[in-house]
């Protein structure tokens, strides 16, 4: 048996309860094959042996009281998986499906994106069972309060620096830094990012995650001769990633076709309307049918079927195993030439072989989405410095970085013999530098 088999045979053996975390483990040690073969300190320092292991894993009860009255109890999570290269940095989720193998899964993938944004940011994430919808801003401001009650103990400027996921956007944030602050009796920015622009947060941070895709997935089709000028584009989910990928998207030239939520979508063939569609998610906070009863031309469908429309490129931006393998030959007969993965882990292992087998270009998730958390670095730079960029500045920062992960994952799967699979090379140029630190460290 292959050093590698065993390893997979134990991660599995000491996780068979947590599946997203054993898909995505699965997805690295894979692609590291050919890395093993020509580096040998890996195996020597047990460098996978340990990144498969979170440096710690913090569980923790969140009582809130609710509108009645009554006393409310979720579960609270901060997985801090990997220090070698800065702070564990990393989202949180407040959503009903979140448990221990989800922060793991996406602790683990943080540790990879992290890297490849060339900044000093280690990986983590961390959340809650808590589901924000349906609540009333007293409701969610309670849940804040006392999860940063305890969160607090855990985390630190030159510690772990949480930011938003799936559920936790601006609002969220401000109850959580202004609980931070209280807490400390001290104004520390840097503890937290995606804050509010009066308050340390930065410019285009709102943005980052949705233009860095496009950013990433312009490269790349620039790269195969392939522009994104007058393609059809399908986006899943309307949260902040997708809506901010859909405005992107427009600025390219391309044609937003479709977008949806955890409900339904809508299809309209003369492409969204990127501003109604803010209006009414962003800021009302409303169910995505609505948007059919105000566009005449658009037409909503009650649950899943977004990834039957025919289209050029397709971007999953709601969550993870997003697209299976059905769905990926519906893609793939339907003529797509291009997946970019918004969301974390949004296509199966499965599905990605087939579209790599039929010469899909992809944009993995682990470079293409990680201009959200690169732009979250920026903030803690200006927060640290005292200072705030234009929104120019961090914007073609931005771009910068995109364009670095695009071509550092382009050679290091060339240099690897997978020339244009760019899952390997963005698991391989990530793992480089953090596999790079952990020899430099010794056993720790
Ligand atoms: N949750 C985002 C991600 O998956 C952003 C994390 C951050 O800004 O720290 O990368």
């Amino acid at each position: 048996m292959s050093y590698l088999e065993e390893l997979a045979g134990k991660v599995k053996a000491k996780n068979s309860n947590e599946p997203e975390f054993l898909q995505a483990v699965e997805e690295v040690l894979e692609s590291l094959v050919p890395v093993l073969e020509k580096n040998h300190d890996i195996i020597k320092y047990k460098v996978l042996d340990r990144l498969v292991e979170p440096e710690r894993q913090i569980m923790f009860r969140v009582p809130w009281i609710d509108e009645k009255g009554d006393i409310n109890v979720n579960r609270g999570y901060r997985v801090q998986f990997n220090s070698a290269i800065g702070p564990y940095k990393g989202g949180l989720r407040f959503h009903p499906t979140v448990n221990l193998s989800i922060m793991k899964f996406l602790g683990f993938e943080q540790t990879f994106k992290n890297s490849l944004t060339g900044l000093p940011i280690g990986g983590g994430k961390g959340g809650s069972d808590f589901d924000p919808k349906g609540k009333t801003d007293l409701e969610v401001m309670n849940f804040c309060i006392s999860f940063m009650t305890e969160l607090q103990r855990h985390i630190g400027h030159y510690v772990d620096v949480p930011a938003g996921d799936i559920g936790v956007g601006a609002r969220e944030i401000g109850y959580l830094y202004g609980q931070y602050k209280r807490i400390l009796n001290s104004f520390e920015p840097d503890v937290l990012t995606g804050k509010g622009l009066t308050y340390g947060g930065s410019l285009v941070r709102k943005e980052a995650t949705g233009y860095g895709i496009l950013y990433f997935i312009n490269e790349m089709m620039n790269h195969h001769g392939h522009s994104l000028e007058n393609k059809k584009v399908v986006i899943s989910g309307s949260g902040n990633v997708a809506l901010y990928a859909c405005k992107k998207a427009q600025e390219f030239g391309a044609k937003v076709i479709a977008m949806s939520d955890s409900t339904g979508f809508i299809v309209d063939e003369n492409g969204i309307d990127f501003e109604k569609m803010r209006l009414l998610k962003e800021v009302q906070r409303k169910r995505i049918s609505e948007y059919a009863d105000m566009i005449p031309t658009a037409v909503y469908t009650e649950g899943r079927g977004l990834w039957n429309i025919k289209c050029d490129i397709a971007i999953p931006c709601a969550s993870q195993n997003d697209i299976d393998v059905h769905e990926a030959q519906v893609l793939i007969d339907n003529g797509c030439i291009a997946v970019g993965e918004g969301a974390n882990m949004p296509t199966t292992n499965e599905a990605v072989k087939l579209l790599l087998d039929n010469n899909i270009l992809i944009a993995p998730a682990k470079a293409a989405n990680a201009g959200g958390v690169a732009t979250s670095a920026l903030e803690m730079a200006q927060n640290s410095a005292r200072m705030s960029w234009s929104f120019e500045q961090v914007d073609n920062t931005l771009k910068d970085i995109m364009k670095n992960i695009f071509k550092n994952s382009k050679n290091a799967a060339e240099e690897f013999n997978s020339p244009g699979n760019y899952i390997k090379g963005a698991n391989i140029a990530g793992f480089m530098k953090v596999a790079d630190a952990m020899i430099s460290y010794g056993m720790n």
